[in-house]
């Protein structure tokens, strides 16, 4: 059955070459007992380990059963190593981290054998051998002897139909030696066993077939066998070890070495820890910028006023850069912020549609009207005229200016404060702000007076409500609250002179008492220490007022004058280039508002209201478009944007960390590569692939990974409330680190494919060993 034709086989170390098998011819019976005599050096090992699949010869042919092994691929051998044969060394080669149940049942893993039908034979050759009662036990707490039978267990464990054994008795006392033979003989009842022995007397007296080697060489042989007939009945089941074996084996190998496991996991998990942490922190301040801005922005109005920057045309027209030297002549060009700048023509019909926004996503609306308020107080019967404005009343500029330049750079701090679209949605007021005393405005004619968060407010409004005032002076709530004044209409206030001019009357107590009163009806502050200031201190009154204003005055003698006349009817001067429309703005004759502010219920629902406002624009040409200025926006990509990049810094610099890891790894696979040859001998001779192999080690490094990475990311969840309390302490903001649960996952999974690369370079070096060489390796 098992056939040596003209085997060859030299071993070529530098310059010498060593002739371990020189045309060696020979054949076996299915069932006999074949002892092999030789000087050491004589080529016994080399043979043996060529018939059991572990060496390749250089020429001749070896045939098992009839079938040639010269077309043998890798997976052949590794399927006859694992179906065919049994291999027994001297050194017993026992895998120490197994225990002797599960180094015997170690072959089966790789043919695919059921774990209960592993477990039975794996018990019942042990009972062959005699050690049952010992089968929970490791190999280190076993006798020599004890060992050797354990690994004749093992080679049997799969039926082979060959045994081969390498000096089995070479390491024991003559006794045990007897035992030993005494199992070998009876085993070669049911199949092939060539074993090989320094020991002339066992081999006389316990084998049936003595052959002797000399220099690579059958000197001879006391039973030589011609074979018969061919009978190529030859099968093999292919081998194949399951990542959940593997898996097993270098869980098992893993805790053998406890401590310097944990040493490495913990070493390889410091770049996770720090990746981590810094995610953390990072996060968690995203989300205290997101709240606070989200609190305070989200109230940031989105603003059209009468001019915007156009972003989307500050770069459209770009000159060619090409050439430019010698094009012998240059261009007149606008300067970006011209190029950029729009008018916005705002029209009753896009008052209508403003009016229109779905309050679910914007309620508050407010409008800026330039319309002049002609006021006046009563301090115990002194008529005086007021205003309600921030600007200094000490100051020359008139007021008509005054408004006009409060309207360019209109944008936050508005003292006309917001209509709600919706009353059930809560009014702006109530929402922003808190009331320190008084009530609620309700009517048109309702003022209030609001201070910022450190109640104060700005000196000029009060100057300007004809109050006495010094810096730093205190007022009294009450003495506030209740405080009339009153809106004259143009028509008692405007008097026209014989140039044609109109100019404000004398003042005097009619005028005040035929006027429309106002009442101050509450001192009111913002609800949120770090909300933003969203009126401007002073006095702040309802759109219904202006548009009141804007009633009393639209058909007023002023009015109609200014509507056709060529000058400016309060001066008499020429009026320059779109002056005559802020002037009947001013004067209440026009209705249409001159900017508008919409303040968005959340962050959300802002985009869905500039998507509303853009939609306006669809199809319109460009001077008739409408602009909106959206500032929140601007500010929150900033800040984000430089958190973000900061972050990505100090991941980049923790992911070196990350990288060390993997390198070192990389060498503890190396080493534990080196610590194991004798184990991937073992692997081989029982059959294992290199694929196999390789998985043994990626199995380890998986488990080393995933392990480094949840130790990193528990060692980081717990160094977050160190930080936050540190962190409590310097800024004042609570829990600040958080350990996204995405990032934690992300986190392990990224360490153990990084260990799984680390590792797997060295496991591939593993599985290429040479088996014969790591079996002969001490
Ligand atoms: P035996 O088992 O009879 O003592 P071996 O088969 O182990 O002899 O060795 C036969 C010869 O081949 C010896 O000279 C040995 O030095 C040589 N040899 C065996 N394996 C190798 C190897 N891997 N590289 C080089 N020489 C080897
Ligand atoms: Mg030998």
């Amino acid at each position: 059955m098992l056939q040596l034709k003209n085997l060859r086989k030299s071993y070529h170390v530098g310059d010498t070459v060593t002739k371990a098998l020189d045309d060696v011819s020979i054949s076996f019976r299915d069932r006999e007992f074949v002892a092999i005599l030789g000087p050491s050096g004589s080529g016994k090992t080399t043979m043996l380990n060529i018939i059991g699949g572990l060496d390749r010869y250089d020429s001749g042919d070896l045939v098992i059963n009839g079938k040639s092994t010269k077309n043998f691929k890798e997976t052949d051998w590794d399927a006859y190593r694992n179906n065919s044969v049994g291999f027994v060394f001297q050194s017993y080669n026992l895998i120490s981290h197994l225990s002797i149940i599960n180094n015997v049942e170690l072959g089966m893993n790789l043919s695919g054998v059921s774990a209960k039908e592993r477990h039975k034979r794996a018990i019942d050759a042990l009972i062959e051998v005699g050690l049952k009662d010992h089968m929970h036990k490791n190999p280190n707490q076993l006798s020599g002897g004890q060992m050797q039978r354990v690994a004749i267990a093992r080679a049997i464990a799969n039926d082979p139909d060959i045994l081969l054994c390498d000096e089995p008795t070479g390491a024991l006392d003559t006794e045990t030696s007897v035992q030993i033979m005494e199992l070998i003989k009876k085993l070669s009842k049911d199949r092939l066993v060539i074993m090989v022995t320094h020991n002339p007397d066992l081999a006389n007296e316990y084998a049936n077939r003595i052959v002797n080697f000399q220099d690579g060489k059958i000197l001879n042989d006391s039973d030589p066998f011609a074979e018969t007939q061919e009978d190529n009945d030859f099968q093999l089941k292919r081998t194949k070890m399951s990542y959940w074996n593997a898996v097993k084996l270098s869980f098992t190998n893993i805790m053998t070495k406890k401590g310097r496991t944990l040493l490495t996991a913990f070493a390889s998990s410091i770049g996770i820890i720090s990746i981590a942490v810094v995610l953390a922190i990072s996060n968690g301040f995203q989300k205290q910028i997101d709240t606070t801005m989200g609190k305070a922005l989200a109230k940031y109005p989105i603003a059209i006023t009468p001019s915007a920057t156009d972003l989307t045309s500050a770069n459209q027209r770009k000159l060619s850069t090409k050439n430019v030297k010698n094009r012998g002549y240059i261009t007149a060009e606008k300067d970006a912020n011209q190029q950029a700048s729009h008018t916005n023509k705002i029209t009753q019909s896009y008052v209508n549609y403003i009016k229109k926004i779905n309050p679910e996503y914007a309620n508050n609306v407010s409008y800026q009207r330039s319309v002049n308020l002609n006021l006046l107080s009563n301090n115990s019967g002194k008529i005086k005229r007021i205003q309600f404005s921030n600007s200094d009343p000490d100051s020359s500029t008139s007021a008509l200016a005054m408004r006009s330049q409060a309207l360019s750079t209109m944008g936050i701090g508005s003292s006309v404060f917001p209509t709600s679209l919706s009353k059930n949605k809560g009014s702006f007021l109530k929402q922003n702000y808190q009331l320190l005393a008084g009530n609620w405005p309700k009517k048109a004619t309702d003022l209030v007076l609001v201070a910022d968060n450190r109640n104060t407010v700005n000196i000029n409004s009060l100057k300007n409500l004809g109050l006495s005032v010094k810096n730093n002076k205190k007022f009294k709530y009450a003495d506030l609250i209740n405080q009339k004044f009153a809106l004259v209409k143009n028509n008692d206030y405007y008097q026209k002179i014989p140039t044609g001019i109109f100019v404000p009357k004398k003042v005097s107590q009619s005028m005040y008492d035929s006027a429309t009163k106002l009442k101050l009806v509450a001192v009111i502050r913002p609800k949120n220490e770090d909300s933003m200031q969203l009126l401007s201190t002073g006095i702040a009154y309802s759109d219904q007022l202006s548009q009141l204003a804007i009633k009393l005055n639209r058909n007023s003698e002023v009015a109609k004058a200014q509507r056709k006349s060529s000058v400016n009817v309060l001066t008499g001067q020429n009026l320059a280039k779109n002056e005559k429309e802020s002037i009947l703005q001013a004067l209440g004759a026009s209705s249409i508002p001159t900017g508008i502010m919409i303040y968005p219920n959340d962050f959300d629902s802002k985009d869905k209201v500039l998507d509303y406002l853009d939609k306006w624009n669809d199809g319109k040409k460009k001077k008739d478009q409408i602009i909106y200025t959206d500032l929140s926006s601007a500010v929150t990509t900033m800040t984000g944007g430089l958190l973000g990049g900061i972050t990505t810094i100090l991941v980049a610099f923790a992911a070196i960390s990350l990288i060390t890891s993997m390198i070192m790894i990389g060498i503890l696979t190396y080493t534990s590569v080196l610590e194991r040859t004798k184990e991937i001998g073992v692997l081989k001779a029982l059959g294992a692939r290199k694929k196999d192999i390789t998985r043994v080690f990626d199995a380890e490094t998986f488990i080393l990974g995933t392990f480094a990475g949840v130790l990193g990311i528990v060692i980081a969840y717990l160094l977050t409330f160190p930080i936050n309390s540190l962190i409590y302490k310097l800024t004042d903001l609570a829990n600040v680190a958080q350990l996204n649960p995405v990032h934690a996952i992300s986190l392990i999974i990224i360490s153990t494919i990084l260990t799984l690369l680390g590792g797997h370079l060295p496991a591939r070096l593993a599985a290429k060993k040479d088996a014969a060489i790591a079996l002969r390796s001490e």
